[in-house]
């Protein structure tokens, strides 16, 4: 069997590795050889949204996936061959827009932010009206990694925040004054059965990814996840694995967004789990039994953002489970994370410290 993989970053990347000791096959679309997935797998080289490639990846493949959720959806629709596209478009187009993912949130009695709509300045001065300060204005569209964001504080952060993003169609959502952040990563197999992983423990900054951690959460937390992961799988009847992260707050939680893909804040299941979330999702849409979620032990995954240590130096450490994705270095860009497993969580939070304040010294400083 062979999946296609639309976009070939290191997720798509992570998918294959995951699906080759399985003995599934892999194809790309993606712009070159020299992504990460295109380091190992066969790739179509052009546009991720070009329909003739698209075409070709459906004819050559039995099914295809993603591993970048904003491809648009018509790209994507009525594409010739066989191929079953998996996860479902619906829950896609669904993600792919900040004011329909909150309207899925209400829709299945899943509590989220406050929002409104914006698309012109009057409408912005009414949603902050209703909402209040501090809120945060963000694209509908395109956002990732905390890109296409505007805090708002007081009156006069309006014009800046209209001036930089008024360009977009937009949402205000009031700003959560949260305890921590968290994850879930869920997984619905071509059978409609259903596997949870653990609660991720998620520390960002500038909007990026810096720290996970997992198990995290008392069984109340867990079960108000699950809920919401349950009632969304069901809702798209998805094929494949779902991220949903949250902000905890007095113990309750409440879903910032969800991705229709394997996430960041999973990697640790590589080696973490009995089955990492990108096997179980290539399980998943290839119709393959799902495999154990069970966590081994306490896991801790640090992203390499921006610059990459040297591979001595992160090979020096003993027992930890190194990812370099072959990207090119750039500010702020994610090449590669680290893993460590422990078996308390004590070890396990006294290593990831200590890895911090070599790898990422400004997190290591606001978790200190
Ligand atoms: P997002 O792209 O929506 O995941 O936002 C990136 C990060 O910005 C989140 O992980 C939070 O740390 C922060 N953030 C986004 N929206 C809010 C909000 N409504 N309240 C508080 N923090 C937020």
């Amino acid at each position: 069997m062979t999946i296609g993989i639309v976009g070939a970053g290191q997720l798509g990347r992570m998918m294959a590795l995951a699906g080759y000791p399985l003995g599934l096959d892999f194809l790309f679309l993606d712009k070159d050889t020299r992504t990460p997935g295109g380091q190992v797998g066969p790739l179509i080289a052009g546009a991720l949204t070009d329909r003739n490639l698209l075409g070709e990846l459906a004819r050559r493949c039995d099914v295809l996936t993603f591993d970048w959720e904003n491809i648009p959806v018509e790209a994507l629709e009525n594409l010739p061959g066989k191929a079953r596209i998996a996860p479902p478009l619906r829950a896609l187009a669904a993600a792919q827009d900040r004011l329909s993912e909150k309207r899925t949130f209400e829709l299945l009695g899943i509590p989220t932010t406050k929002y409104a709509s914006v698309d012109s300045r009057e409408s912005l001065e009414v949603a902050v009206r209703s909402i209040g300060l501090p809120g945060v204005l963000k694209t509908r569209r395109m956002g990732y990694d905390g890109k296409g964001q505007f805090v708002l504080r007081k009156p006069a952060d309006l014009d800046r925040a209209w001036t930089a993003l008024g360009q977009s169609a937009l949402i205000y959502e009031n700003l959560v004054p949260f305890d921590a952040e968290v994850s879930v990563i869920a997984v619905r197999g071509a059978d409609g059965k259903l596997a949870f992983y653990p609660l991720n423990l998620n520390v960002h900054r500038d909007g990026i990814l810096r720290l996970t951690r997992a198990p995290y959460g008392n069984v109340a937390l867990t079960r108000q996840a699950q809920r919401a992961a349950r009632k969304l799988l069901t809702h798209f009847q998805y094929t494949g694995v779902l991220t949903i992260e949250f902000f905890v707050k007095r113990g309750r939680l409440i879903a910032n967004e969800m991705a229709p893909r394997v996430h960041n804040s999973g990697h640790w299941t590589i080696e973490g789990a009995d089955t990492s979330q990108f096997e179980n999702h290539v399980r998943a849409i290839a119709g393959l039994p799902l495999g154990s979620t069970r966590p081994r032990g306490h896991s801790a995954m640090i992203n390499l953002v921006g610059e990459m240590p040297t591979r001595d130096a992160l090979l020096a450490e003993p027992a930890l489970h190194c990812h370099d994705y072959g990207k090119t270095a750039r500010p702020g860009r994610k090449l590669g994370h680290v893993t460590i497993c422990e078996n308390t969580a004590k070890n396990r939070d006294r290593r990831a410290l200590k890895l911090l304040s070599t790898i990422d010294r400004a997190t290591w400083l606001a978790l200190r």
